[in-house]
């Protein structure tokens, strides 16, 4: 027999085979239940997220010749036909290659006659907003007043390229992006009928990878069984994904807590071999520091690769890092190439050490220390300072000398005031014309940027 591939082996046939699609679901199914029936619906949501799927169980339910319910009997001529893909009521046309004003006039030449078979004639109407201005005209004489016979069913992914006169006449409903744990448990379930091996680390790199859509999701894993040859290892799904295992994210993890910057150098040149996704292994680390910066308000990680880490990071060091990702994220395409972005975003998370071992010193007696600092620096022809929230030193901020006026040194310190931070302005605010300062401060362009990305703030500028 050939060879079905699994989106479409597995397509729900019924509302309750249906994932992550709970609100829609349960409109639709007391909408059948309660015969409150509108003429006209409206999906949209990303590719691979049930649109079509919704709307062909919807019509089976309308025509199912037992009766008008939300669960079709499976066994009369019209459930038959609507298993198979081939019932004579339903219409379906895919507006992306059927644009022109004459196809939809050729549809809909025939909306008045009775049904062939069934209850209703549905028309179900894919990618809706391709269709030409004159079609949409066309159809909205249609849709102003639709026979009784006749249900119309839209699908888009972008719902804002509709006409409102088209979509003030639909019943809409915005389909989520599925979850990715929702996602894992429907590969797992599948995986084991089709009597496959799995891990689930595996899994839930396929999941994420779909970004939302089932269909991706089980493309992916029909992929992943080619690739393995009839089983998914963790291995082989990294390898065909271009991204990396859990366990090499947090390899790299403990690189940053050693501040070990060959071995992590080392490490991205490796990687680089192997050819993965940069942009990828960006977000991967984006994802584990919150799992990490969550972990450790709740003591508690699904991933057992991160257990080792609770409590060996600050919370300001996560937050910083957090930033220090997003912003490396978004910059990758102004970067000679993805590596070198990474490489610099790896380093700038070096700059800014973690915190290692247990927080036994709290955030505030650490600002009192680095308040200290300022102070008895102050009038000694300090070096420039730029310092995060828990005091920790930036070398690159030396270009401040060159950037800013000579005679005048900066210190810069992040925004969350506390009352150590109160103390600190207390004992610095010394300078005279301080604004001058602040103003030649604020022409720096490495300050600025700081306070832009980092959200820093010049709290304290020392005069030498
Ligand atoms: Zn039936």
């Amino acid at each position: 027999m050939a060879y079905v591939v699994l989106a479409r082996k597995y397509r729900p046939r019924d509302f309750h085979e249906v994932r992550g699609q709970d609100h829609t679901v349960k409109a639709l199914v007391n909408a059948l239940d309660f015969d409150r029936l509108h003429h006209a619906y409206l999906f949209s949501g990303t590719r691979g997220v049930g649109k079509t799927t919704l709307a062909r169980i919807f019509a089976n339910c309308l025509n199912c010749e037992a009766k008008i319910s939300s669960t079709p009997c499976g066994d009369c001529i019209a459930c038959e036909g609507f298993k198979s893909g081939n019932y004579p009521d339903m219409y379906e046309v895919d507006a992306a290659s059927r644009t022109g004003v004459d196809d939809m006039r050729k549809l809909l030449e025939n909306v008045h006659y009775s049904p062939n078979v069934g209850r209703f004639k549905v028309y179900l109407i894919d990618e809706v907003h391709m269709l030409s201005t004159a079609s949409f005209n066309a159809l909205l004489k249609t849709l102003e007043e639709p026979p009784n016979h006749v249900k119309f069913i839209f699908a888009t992914t972008d719902p804002k390229k509709v006409p409102l006169t088209v979509l003030s006449r639909c019943l809409q409903f915005h389909l989520r992006n599925i979850e990715p744990t929702v996602i894992k448990e429907q590969l797992a379930s599948i995986l084991t009928q089709e009597d496959l091996q799995f891990d689930k680390e595996s899994l839930q790199l396929l999941a994420r990878s779909a970004r939302g859509s089932m269909r991706d999701a089980l493309s992916l894993t029909d992929q992943a069984i080619s690739h393995g040859g009839g089983s998914i290892a963790i291995d082989k799904v990294a390898e065909m994904l271009g991204t990396v295992r859990t366990d090499e994210v947090s390899e790299m993890l403990n690189m940053l807590v050693k501040g070990d910057r060959s071995s992590i150098l080392c490490f991205v040149n490796q990687l680089s071999k192997q050819a993965v996704s940069f942009a990828d292994l960006l977000e991967n680390l984006q994802r584990t520091i919150h799992e990490l910066a969550l972990a450790q308000i709740t003591g508690q990680t699904d991933t057992e690769q991160l257990q080792p880490f609770i409590g060996k990071f600050s919370a300001e060091w996560l937050q910083v890092a957090y930033q220090i990702l997003v912003v490396g994220l978004r910059d990758l395409k102004y970067a000679p190439d993805h590596k070198v972005g990474f490489e610099m975003t790896l380093v700038r998370m070096l700059d800014f050490e973690p915190v290692t071992g247990t927080n036994n010193e709290s955030s505030s007696s650490k600002n009192e220390r680095a308040a200290k600092e300022v102070v008895s620096e102050h009038g000694n022809a300090a070096k420039p300072k730029l310092e995060s929230k828990s005091s920790k030193q930036i070398s690159s901020t030396e270009a401040l000398d060159s950037q800013s006026t000579p005679s005048k040194k900066d210190s810069v310190q992040s925004t969350k005031t506390t009352k150590s931070d109160d103390s600190t302005r207390q004992h610095s605010l010394v300078s005279k014309d301080t604004t001058a300062d602040r103003e030649a401060a604020l022409r720096d362009p490495i300050v600025s940027s700081l306070m832009e990305n980092f959200g820093a703030q010049i709290i304290d500028i020392k005069r030498t």
